[in-house]
């Protein structure tokens, strides 16, 4: 095969549809349960919020994730809602001012902090399943090596 002729393969096997289909939903389960949304093994996540570099089970590659502030946006709007609807629900039942100050501050605290990983886990679930990788121009972490660009053609 000449040169050109592999290009042209190439080109023809990286068209977006003829790349293995990703489940989207599954994917976002995996990443929201700290696992790598490619093989569900792995983890996600080495800190808080930040994702490892590639999967210690199958080597996805993940470093390119990002999820930027998404995340926090939807936790925002999830935690304001619950907790708003709690303290108007909560607000003819006689609490005094006190309890009032010690639980809906508490309860906003304890929701932001246990719903944040878990999102950015199922946002970054998405990105992967969408092939977006993290808004980045780079290839993807492909699943096959004929994808991997040669290195003649870098
Ligand atoms: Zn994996």
């Amino acid at each position: 095969m000449t040169d050109s002729t592999d290009r042209q393969a190439l080109r023809t096997w990286r068209r977006e549809e003829d790349l293995p289909k990703r489940p989207a939903p599954l994917s976002m389960l995996r990443g929201a349960r700290n696992r790598c949304p490619h093989c569900a093994q792995g983890r996600l996540f080495h800190r808080f919020l930040k994702v490892v570099p590639a999967c210690e089970s199958c080597g996805e590659e993940l470093h390119h994730q990002r999820a930027d502030d998404l995340p926090a946006y939807l936790v925002m709007f999830v935690t304001g809602h619950v907790v708003l609807s709690l303290i108007w629900s909560a607000d003819g039942n006689g609490w005094s001012a006190m309890q009032h100050l010690m639980v809906w501050p508490a309860l906003t605290v304890a929701l932001s902090l246990g719903l944040l990983q878990p999102v950015k886990g199922a946002i970054v679930g998405l990105q992967w399943a969408l092939r977006m990788h993290g808004f980045g121009k780079g290839p993807d972490g492909d699943d096959h090596p004929a994808l991997k660009p040669h290195p003649d053609h870098q």
